[in-house]
């Protein structure tokens, strides 16, 4: 079905992410290709309640595709979890003759997506930006792959005063419910361990590898961590375990925090975001609504709001392997 649209909305919800950006421009950008006018919605969802659009044109995104952040900025709306709040979202939008929206954000966002499609049939493609890559439907989501750069330059760097002074240090990165970052920047950066919220590997076996390492030869060691572990200590109760069980050993923390999510995007980011801008708005001329734009074996595609949300990104169990061989 082909849907007559002449106005689309876009806004970023959520955390931030580097490569929002890159994908308002493409979105932008599309829309002026099909001659839809398109505007920008602040705040994500507290903009649409607050009235407070600005029409984009090809030229209003000049120079935003390196550029971090959002410049739409993001927020989270506690007024859109009401019916009142999403009922002057809805005014709102048809007093602009907004006619569809793009949502680029995170699960969050998309059940915002969902529960307003369902009031008010709204037509909706949302567009996964999360540094976490824990939603279900894409390979990747948008920040993750320039999030793993950071990381990797970041480790690199405390490597490097680790081995100056023989010392063992926990990185936290972020990952409350996925351990995609840290499984990937410990390999990347040559972790001895990563302890990660899917697998549970135990105290004894982190002792057990730390004095293995030792034995080795190695003279520092780089455990990564990610933020909900399902060993249950944060980074700094696994220092204060390891001083008291491994007295050899001198222990250091960096928590590297928020640092991860900003930068310019990497160019895997940039061209994802400009591919899924694509794919979200042209979805949406051809009829289709409620769905997230996501990328699998190279290829666009898309799923449905409720399976993205309920779904369960899985770690690759073959990196947990890898990462065990590289540690002898
Ligand atoms: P991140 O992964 O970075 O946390 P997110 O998109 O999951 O991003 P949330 O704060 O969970 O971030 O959600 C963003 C916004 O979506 C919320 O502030 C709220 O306005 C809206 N939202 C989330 N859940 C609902 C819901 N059940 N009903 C209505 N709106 C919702």
């Amino acid at each position: 079905m082909q849907r007559t649209i002449k106005k689309i909305g876009v806004l970023t919800s959520g955390g931030d992410a580097p490569g929002m950006n890159a994908a308002i421009r493409s979105v932008v950008r599309t829309c002026a290709y099909h001659n839809i006018k398109c505007y920008g919605i602040y705040r994500g969802y507290e903009g649409i309640i607050d009235g407070d659009f600005v029409e984009m044109g090809p030229r209003s995104v000049k120079g935003l595709i390196n550029k971090g952040g959002t410049m739409l900025k993001s927020a989270r709306s506690k007024t859109f979890r009401t019916k009142e709040g999403r009922q002057l979202a809805h005014d709102n939008l048809i007093k602009a003759g907004i006619e569809a929206l793009v949502v680029i954000g995170g699960d969050g966002s998309f059940t915002g997506s969902m529960v307003f499609n369902e009031e008010y049939n709204f037509p909706v493609m949302g567009i996964p930006g999360t540094i976490d890559n824990d939603i279900f439907g894409t390979s990747h989501t948008l920040g993750y792959d320039t999030a793993l750069n950071t990381v990797v330059e970041v480790i690199d760097k405390i490597r490097d005063t680790a081995s100056s002074h023989n010392r063992l240090f926990f990185v936290e990165v972020m990952g409350r419910d996925a351990g995609h970052i840290a499984l990937n920047v410990g390999i990347g950066a040559g972790a001895e361990e990563i302890l990660i919220p899917e697998e549970d590997l135990g105290l004894e076996r982190l002792l057990e590898s730390l004095r293995r390492s030792k034995q080795s030869g190695k003279s520092s060691s780089i455990v990564v961590v990610a933020e909900g572990d399902k060993i249950g200590k944060n980074v700094f109760e696994l220092k204060d375990y390891v001083e008291e069980n491994m007295t050899e050993y001198e222990v250091r923390v960096s928590v590297l925090g928020h640092m991860q999510r900003g930068g310019p995007p990497s160019c895997f980011d940039r061209v994802l975001a400009s591919r899924m801008g694509v794919k979200a708005v042209e979805s949406l001329l051809e009829g289709k609504s409620n769905y997230m734009v996501g990328i699998k074996n190279d290829v666009m595609d898309l799923t449905p709001f409720d399976q993205a949300v309920k779904g369960k990104s899985k770690i690759n169990k073959e990196l947990l392997r890898v990462s065990d061989i590289m540690s002898t």
